[in-house]
């Protein structure tokens, strides 16, 4: 048996882009293990230090103590426990809504919401930076993906005037985008929305625990009312792991009866669930927490471009550093961990050809040492060398 004809031929990978899973340990910690060495890590997207907390830990081995380590079946089954009710209420708080419902992960959450709500004769408007779990949940729900121009209002208006007033229209957009750390024009794109009658639905994964006191983009500008879904990810910020979408009583019986990747699938084991309940109830007990982290991010932003490099249009805990070339970024990375840094190579096709990055995520529990070790780092890797 050979590989050979899986995948079918296509366009051949250059060599720059090929990945491997890195031999990293301690991943989600300040500072992770990698090839015998303690970097400072830039890399994980637990941005508040959360993972590691002592009550997150504590709140997890609560959990496993009087619930085991597995939840035995799907929710609609036998899966369902306590927590899982606490969580979806404590979300609904969070969030503002009626109702919420908790999915095995952000990535399953989008397939199910799109493939709910998405059909063939549905046109769903998705910003072109969007997440690859957005994409592959408009493709699994066979509606018309409508791609507009990145955080670009006026496109999506000239392709919703196009298009037939009777459609049924969905639009999604992540709030924070993953790899440019910048933010979606919401005002404006829920404008339009209204004007054009479209469902609306924000990612907020990497804005949850950050942005608006830790409840997101949305709350931030005010706009919870004119948002018809808010989904997110407990893998993030909030330290733990699974997806939630937060909305009407009647979307979320909707998705408890219709969506593939809920109902088929065994729920989150005790473990998880009690530290996403836990990581909730910080997040609420410090809210001050991400705007702490935004401070941050906006002094290592500014030496950064000083130095002369490219941080593109971040305003987040998320800054790209571009320097085009895949083969740059690589080296860029390689020489970042000689100097105690950690951080990752983000390539085509994850992101545009030609817009190779390294992609910095900083967290709130960095201290005074540890942004010396950034500009220090960054200080002797010339901006020059990479950029061309
Ligand atoms: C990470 C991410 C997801 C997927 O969430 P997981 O819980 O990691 O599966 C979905 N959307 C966006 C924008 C993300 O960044």
């Amino acid at each position: 048996m050979t590989t050979k004809h899986y995948p079918p031929p296509g366009k051949k990978m250059p060599q720059s882009h090929e990945r491997s899973i890195p031999a990293v340990d301690h991943g989600p910690d300040l500072y992770l293990d990698f090839q015998g060495q303690r970097l400072l890590n830039l890399a994980s997207n637990n941005y508040l230090g959360l993972a590691g907390s002592k009550e997150m830990k504590e709140a997890s081995i609560r959990a496993v103590e009087e619930f085991g380590t597995s939840s035995g079946a799907s929710r609609l089954i036998s899966g369902n426990y306590s927590l899982y009710t606490a969580l979806e209420e404590e979300l609904c708080r969070f969030k503002g809504t009626d109702a919420a419902l908790v999915f095995g992960s952000g990535y399953a959450a989008n397939l199910g919401i799109l493939s709910t709500l998405a059909h063939r004769k549905c046109l769903v408007f998705s910003d072109r930076l969007n997440h690859a779990s957005i994409i592959d949940g408009i493709t699994l729900s066979r509606a018309t993906h409508v791609r507009y121009r990145h955080a670009d209002p006026e496109h999506l208006e000239y392709l919703l005037a196009q298009k037939p007033v009777q459609a049924p229209k969905i639009l999604i957009t992540d709030t924070v985008f993953s790899m440019d750390g910048d933010r979606a024009p919401l005002p404006e794109i829920l404008n339009l929305c209204k004007k054009y009658r479209v469902l609306t639905i924000a990612d907020e994964a990497h804005a949850t625990g950050i942005l608006g006191r830790g409840r997101g983009l949305v709350h931030e500008l005010d706009l919870e009312q004119e948002m018809d879904l808010h989904m997110g990810t407990f893998s993030k910020a909030l330290g733990s792991y699974g997806g939630y979408v937060a909305g009407s009583r009647e979307l979320i019986d909707l998705l408890v009866n219709r969506a593939r990747s809920f109902i088929y699938s065994t729920s989150l084991p005790p473990a998880v669930v009690g530290a996403c309940l836990e990581a909730l109830r910080q997040v609420q007990a410090s809210p001050q927490q991400g705007e702490k982290l935004l401070d941050l991010s906006r002094q290592i932003r500014s030496f950064l471009q000083r130095l002369g490099y490219d941080t593109g249009k971040s305003t987040t805990q998320i800054i790209p550093v571009i320097m085009k070339k895949s083969r740059a970024v690589l080296q860029a990375r390689e020489d970042l961990v000689r100097a105690g840094i950690y951080a990752g190579a983000i390539r085509p096709p994850t992101v545009p050809e030609d817009s190779a990055r390294l992609r910095i995520c900083l967290r709130a529990d960095m201290t005074h040492k540890e942004i010396e070790v950034v500009q220090k780092a960054f200080s002797t890797i010339s901006a020059r060398q990479y950029q061309t």
